[in-house]
């Protein structure tokens, strides 16, 4: 249902989209509009219990929370046990993952070993291939096609209550996915206690479906059209990939349109200081460095509790280790270390209301702000970049795009098996 005149539950741009404050409410007050903004549907049946806010990752998120049974803490990475590479031993999971497979690995083969009986992890909605959507998986084939990252905001609040359904179940996402769930678990210890595990990816911020439909639009194909969509098919770091009624399949790098997206970047992420999951179990990210270099396909790896560590060390024999430093990663992810602990300290002084961060330690951002002032410069001008960008012909917008940040591929990825005999059209021609 969309609505955009009634009450909201809390401002907009502090708003994750998590949509945990909708089975959280007793009385069905709260449901989500077609943008994922929770909103009052019943807002006569409220009863003012504030379950809906004590879950809500959008206005507190206690960094010192669950650090208790964990080892080391850095300042960046948060609290830890062990870093490592992962990759999984399966090159069918690692072809169809965004890093190494490492995430799939594990919720297939917990599945299949009967370590865990359900997986909460995020598909695209069958029946729509362009909507990204949270799915209750049981079945380890299902897992094995889940991996991907992929660049739109799922919610949890249908899903979330299935989990009572089940006895030993992991949760896939984010790191406001998973404040939510800790969250969520502190306000209803029976549901806890049916969750094995928590996999958080990294991320730097999401996009708007909108953005999704912005890049159908400049690549010629209606979205009604759409038979399978990608966003990371094919040799790292992929391409998104899109089978559709009107034609050849079409694909774009992901270097090239991830730019792109960013006009359509999700505002509560500017205010977001978790790059790495800090909450999860088991932190997975994208070893860029090696992955470029053609070492293989690599997922950074982080151990982060004692369940963390007892699940790997049970269900991680699909998975190929090698040892790595916390240093590594932050050398790697500079720029997104920078834009959420630092420049988003930044941003944090001059929005109210803000989010409400317990930290383990006090943080005080000096520098960057150059960069943050033409970030922010840009990003407040988005609707005039997006309109601007509207007037410029598909041919020359991926021009500009390749010039700036790499190349269209005109050549169907290595492991298609369902490109059409034409092959992929490049977009523009
Ligand atoms: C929006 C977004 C931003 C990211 N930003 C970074 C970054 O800045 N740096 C970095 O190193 N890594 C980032 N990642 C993580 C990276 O893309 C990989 O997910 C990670 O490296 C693990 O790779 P894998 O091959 O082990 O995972 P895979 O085996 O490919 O599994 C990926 C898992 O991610 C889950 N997932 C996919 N999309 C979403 C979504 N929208 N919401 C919730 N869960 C989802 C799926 O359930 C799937 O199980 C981001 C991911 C996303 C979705
Ligand atoms: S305050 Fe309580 S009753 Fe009202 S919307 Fe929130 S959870 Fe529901
Ligand atoms: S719980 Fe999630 S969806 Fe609900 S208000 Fe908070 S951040 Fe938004
Ligand atoms: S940056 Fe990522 S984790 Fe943070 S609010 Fe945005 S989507 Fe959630």
């Amino acid at each position: 249902m969309t609505s955009t005149s009634a009450k909201r539950l809390i401002p907009e741009h502090l708003c994750a989209r998590c949509g945990a404050c909708v089975p959280a409410c007793p009385h069905g007050v709260l449901a989500l509009d077609a943008e994922l903004f929770p909103f009052y549907a019943r807002e006569s049946a409220c009863t003012e219990c504030r379950r809906c806010l004590a879950v809500c990752p959008g206005v507190a998120v206690d960094f010192r929370a669950p650090a208790a049974d964990r080892a080391d803490v850095h300042p960046l990475l948060g609290a830890y046990r062990d870093v490592w590479q992962a990759c999984s031993r399966d090159a069918a999971i690692r072809e169809r993952a965004s890093s190494g497979g490492a995430v799939t690995a594990l919720i297939s083969e917990g599945l299949r070993a009967g370590a865990l009986d359900a997986v909460l992890a995020v598909t695209m909605r069958p029946g729509d291939p362009t909507r990204a959507a949270y799915a209750v998986l049981t079945d380890p084939a299902e897992a094995e096609r889940s991996g991907q990252a992929k660049y739109q905001i799922a919610h949890l609040a249908e899903v979330l209550p299935e989990i009572r359904r089940h006895e030993r179940v992991a949760v896939v996402g984010l790191p406001c996915h998973i404040h939510a769930l800790r969250k969520f678990e502190a306000l209803e210890p029976d549901l806890g206690r049916c969750i094995a595990v928590r996999l958080g990816t990294f991320c730097n911020g999401v996009c708007e479906r909108e953005g999704t439909l912005y890049l159908l639009r400049r690549l010629g194909v209606r979205p009604e059209s759409v038979r399978h969509l990608e966003y990371r098919r094919g040799p790292w770091p992929g391409v998104l990939w899109v089978e559709h009624d009107g034609g050849a399949p079409v694909a774009i790098r992901r270097d090239v349109y991830g730019a792109l997206l960013y006009l359509y970047l999700a505002e509560r992420c500017l205010y977001c200081i978790d790059l790495t999951a800090e909450q999860a179990d088991l932190s997975f990210g994208d070893a860029k460095w090696a992955n470029a270099r053609g070492d293989g396909r690599w997922s950074h790896l982080i151990v982060r509790t004692q369940r963390g560590a007892e699940f790997l060390a049970r269900i991680g024999s699909g998975l190929e280790l090698r040892s790595a430093a916390p240093a590594d990663i932050v050398r790697e992810q500079a720029y997104q270390f920078d834009f959420k602990k630092r420049r988003a300290f930044l941003r944090l002084r001059h929005r109210r209301p803000v989010p409400e961060y317990a930290l383990v330690e006090a943080t005080a951002p000096s520098g960057g702000r150059l960069r943050e002032a033409l970030f922010m410069g840009a990003y407040r001008s988005r609707r005039i970049i997006r309109a601007g960008l509207a007037a410029v012909p598909p041919g020359l917008l991926w021009w500009l795009s390749r010039r700036l940040f790499g190349r269209i591929r005109r050549h169907p990825p290595d492991s298609s098996g369902v490109s059409s005999p034409a092959g992929p059209v490049a977009p523009g021609g």
